[in-house]
């Protein structure tokens, strides 16, 4: 146990924040309410500090590259403070899962940020006064509560029939353990990609499957397109394994079925493709907002939050910290996309609660923890427009794949 964790401790029953999770989201947004001088908060984990990043599989690391370049006012991309730095804390660039929560550790540890870890929120409910916060470990009250809880640990299956006993891609953990040489992955953004790198390092065969051509999109979004480290990391793969990996464009997969000792992955026109082991599903992930979903107000299946402070439109003193924030239509998908809004949110409960914020916020302030011009959301045009690149060979699936053997 940490210096930070207090899971041997009794749960308060009483708190003025209660923060869930114990990610990057929730440790950030406190670490800024504890500048202000907000101590009156507990962030709880159902598991422990950086639990997503523990359960990445072996191989995978941030995509977004780390640099301690924090004293120019351009804090490291992967910190979640304005004055601490993954690259600096750990002295790489593209840290792994367990790096990376070490570094989430650290930072608890520094802040002397309360955590209780083995606490899972299985309840909420909304009084006249504040929250009532149903736990593993007993019930808390509080004023304001912040939702952190992510998406790793709820990935989405892609209503694919048939997938039972299939896994997803976060729930590998190790690459080099799967049996046999040809794998199908189902999905062709990060996830996908990565797990296909993966296993063709390993002189694999690789179907890639995707709706669409995701590794195609030349948006300048790094949310939208694949990043520059995939882009680098598959070029290095079509040199030293080419042909490895087929990519196939509109597979639109909606059921797999076993034949034998194979798998057969059809799209809804019953095209076939055939292939020896389990497909791995990489169909993204649906996030933890569901015991919180009829406190907000959705539009077209996705949450919605005020751009004023990221909070509930329909009930007071709930907010939401993480890569399920979007604005305007944009996804606030990376740590440092959604770490510009910890400001915005503990200035918000800093003037409920009467607290002075603006000096204690300064840093976050001048170091894009605190952003309130949501015109980044609309315009990320680059000046100068991108070279186009895509994989040396994309198959269309319904003219390339093979008829299966019934
Ligand atoms: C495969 C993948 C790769 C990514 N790569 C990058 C990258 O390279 N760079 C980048 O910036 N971002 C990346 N992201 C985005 C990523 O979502 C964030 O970086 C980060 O993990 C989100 O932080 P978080 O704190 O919201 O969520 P998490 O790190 O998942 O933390 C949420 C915490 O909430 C806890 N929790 C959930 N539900 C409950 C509950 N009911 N009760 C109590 N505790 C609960 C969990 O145990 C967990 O510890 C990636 C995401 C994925 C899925």
């Amino acid at each position: 146990m940490s210096a930070t964790d207090l899971s041997d401790s009794k749960l308060p029953t009483v708190i003025g924040i209660l923060i869930v999770g114990a990610g990057p989201a929730g440790l950030g947004v406190a670490q800024a309410l504890l500048a202000c001088g907000i101590e009156d908060l507990l962030v709880v984990d159902r598991k422990g500090v950086g639990a997503s990043f523990e359960a990445w599989p072996q191989q995978m690391q941030l995509l977004t590259p780390s640099f301690h370049s924090n004293p120019y006012q351009q804090p490291d991309l992967n910190a979640i403070t304005p004055d601490t730095s993954p690259a600096d804390y750990l002295g790489t660039q593209h840290p792994c899962g367990t790096q990376y929560a070490s570094y989430l550790r650290g930072v608890a540890e520094h802040y002397h940020i309360p955590v209780e870890s083995w606490t899972t929120v299985l309840e909420v409910q909304k009084l006249l006064e504040g929250w009532l916060v149903t736990t593993s470990r007993g019930i808390v009250h509080c004023q304001f509560l912040i939702w952190a809880g992510g998406e790793f640990q709820f990935p989405e299956r892609g209503r694919i029939a048939g997938t039972e006993g299939l896994s997803h891609a976060s729930e590998v953990a190790d690459w080099t353990t799967l049996d046999g040489v040809e794998h199908a992955v189902i999905g062709g953004y990060e996830s996908g990609v990565d797990a296909a790198i993966n296993l063709a390092k390993q002189g694999k065969t690789v179907h890639l499957l995707s709706r669409g051509e995701p590794w195609h999109t030349n948006d300048p979004d790094p949310s939208k397109a694949l990043s520059p480290r995939t882009r680098d990391r598959l070029r290095e793969v079509f040199v030293q394994r080419p042909g490895s990996i087929r990519f196939y464009k509109n597979a639109d997969i909606v059921r797999v079925e076993k034949l034998r000792d194979d798998y057969l992955l059809f799209d809804a026109e019953d095209t076939p493709l055939q292939v020896s082991t389990p497909p791995i599903l990489a169909t993204g992930f649906k996030g933890s907002l569901g015991l919180i979903a009829g406190y907000l107000e959705w539009e077209a299946g996705r949450p919605v939050f005020s751009e004023a402070s990221d909070e509930s439109t329909v009930a007071e003193n709930l907010f939401y910290c993480g890569p399920l924030l979007r604005h305007r239509g944009s996804m606030f998908c990376f740590i440092y996309k959604f770490r510009a809004r910890f400001g915005i949110v503990a200035r918000t409960i800093a003037e409920r609660m009467g607290v002075v914020w603006r000096k204690p916020l300064a840093r976050h302030a001048a170091c894009g923890f605190m952003i309130e011009d949501l015109s980044c959301c609309t315009d990320c045009q680059c000046a100068v427009a991108a070279v186009g690149e895509d994989p040396p060979e994309v198959r269309d699936f319904k003219g390339s794949v093979l008829p299966a053997v019934c």
